[in-house]
């Protein structure tokens, strides 16, 4: 039988909400937007404008200057100078770019096992194993650690590589309400049947799954009371901290240094080098026996090929700026700048009238625009102003929750800053984004 063309429509064109297919069509151009330099605290963004009839685009060929508010860059280390930089151009003229073999098959060098025993340090953990795709340790990982017969409760909000290694994994699932620890304390007690003559729980184990920071959220995990309700109901707790990790915390540590909690609470430790670290990848970390089990059974490191040397180089370089064991007090410093810019960017969002979602201390910096045919006019009117941002509407968020998502870099400066807080109080009064009230049901 023929291919029938149909199965091959992309997924938001066979959406069934035909106002969703039509809008979406119509703003492809802030979408998938090339970039021509460096992704770090500005960027050149190449001029491309959608011809919306025959699904394609038109290049003006000018590159347009701009403020980079949409990368994970949180401590600046995306950059093609500096010490990382120089770390990694080293590697490649020391080890080339690929290593050939999958970690168990020749595919391990010292750099390998020196960045594992780095991160183990960092973490404050028994063992630590990095790979080479941040989604990947996430989805190839769960089911390393997860069967049938198991049950995980996942946060609502979870990312989707989250998800996929819940769903690959063939455990049962329940979802709690976003940050709600009622609700994930209600599921907990509903895991135990109560029955004579003692309680029976039919689950072989129970995985609590949860972000440090929820990227479209900006909010952070209630790490105390997770802890607490895993202790209480016997539960382990999977803890992903992309976003978190090297951006929250008085050290840079993520949800353990905010919350001033034992990196042993958390069982399963996750992240990922493409934020924070400026690089690219992702690590489990926690008991020596977790990681050799996963060294064993994980997909993500039996059959796939190891981390390229430069990669590698330029996470360690990071990583030992970040733990201060460098010599100098820089990582500190980007921590604290971090800090700093975050609170101010934030408060002054606020102070403007915008409704922002999440904490704080938060990176991840949401503005509500709400409808999702103001995604467009936000996007490009703020990229006119010399923004670059990242507007994100469904199906990443609900319909009616379409936002401007801000990530805030210890690499950007005041007046940077300054400039981005102008051009979105114009572009707020153009397409009106100030609403009185706060949501009181979001943190
Ligand atoms: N986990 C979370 C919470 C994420 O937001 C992301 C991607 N931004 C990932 C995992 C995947 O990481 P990577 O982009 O490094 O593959």
């Amino acid at each position: 039988k023929d291919p029938n063309p149909e199965d091959f429509v992309p997924l938001y064109q066979s959406y069934e909400c035909f106002y969703t297919r039509n809008m979406y069509t119509r703003i492809r151009d802030v979408f998938n937007r090339p970039i021509g330099s460096v992704a770090a605290a500005e960027v050149d963004v190449i001029e491309r404008l959608s011809d919306d009839y025959n699904w394609s685009f038109r290049f003006t060929g000018k590159k347009l200057h701009a403020i980079n508010l949409g990368s994970y860059n949180y401590l600046g280390f995306s950059e093609n100078r500096g010490p990382c930089a120089q770390a990694a151009i080293e590697s490649i003229k020391n080890y080339g770019v690929a290593n050939c073999a999958s970690r168990q098959e020749l595919g391990t060098q010292r750099f390998h096992q020196e960045l594992e025993s780095l991160l183990t340090q960092y973490l404050g953990v028994e063992d630590a194993i990095a790979f080479g795709m941040g989604f990947a340790t996430n989805a190839l990982n769960i089911p390393a650690i997860a069967r049938k017969g198991d049950l995980i409760i996942s946060d609502g909000l979870n990312h989707t590589s989250l998800i996929l290694g819940i769903r690959l994994s063939g455990a049962t699932t329940q979802t709690f309400k976003h940050n709600d620890m009622k609700d994930l304390e209600r599921i907990l007690r509903e895991s135990i049947v109560n029955g004579q003559p003692r309680h029976h729980r039919p689950w072989r184990k129970i995985i609590i799954v949860v972000e440090g920071v929820y990227s479209m959220e900006g909010s952070i995990c209630r790490l105390p009371e997770i802890i607490a309700l895993k202790k209480k109901y016997k539960a382990y707790l999977y803890m992903d901290e992309a976003h978190s990790i090297g951006a929250i915390g008085s050290h840079g540590k993520g949800v353990v240094d905010y919350w001033n909690t034992k990196p042993d609470d958390i069982d399963i430790h996750m992240g990922t080098f493409t934020k924070s670290f400026g690089s690219a990848g992702g690590y489990i970390a926690g008991r020596k026996k977790l990681i050799e089990h996963i060294r064993t059974y994980s997909h993500a490191d039996c059959y796939t090929a190891s981390m390229s040397a430069p990669v590698v180089h330029q996470i360690i370089s990071s990583l030992k700026i970040v733990m201060g064991i460098d010599g100098t007090d820089n990582g500190q410093k980007r921590i604290q700048q971090l800090a700093k810019n975050v609170q101010y960017f934030r408060r002054h969002l606020v102070d403007m009238g915008f409704i922002v979602y999440g904490n704080d201390n938060s990176p991840v910096v949401p503005v509500l625009i709400y409808m999702p045919a103001k995604i467009a006019a936000v996007n490009r009117e703020m990229l006119k102003r010399g923004c670059a941002v990242v507007t994100v509407g469904f199906p990443a968020t609900s319909i009616t929750e379409s936002r401007v998502r801000f990530c805030i870099s210890a690499a950007h400066t005041r007046e940077m800053l300054d400039h981005a807080l102008r051009a979105i109080d114009e572009v707020g009064h153009l397409v009106s984004l100030r609403y009185s009230v706060r949501n009181p049901h979001r943190r």
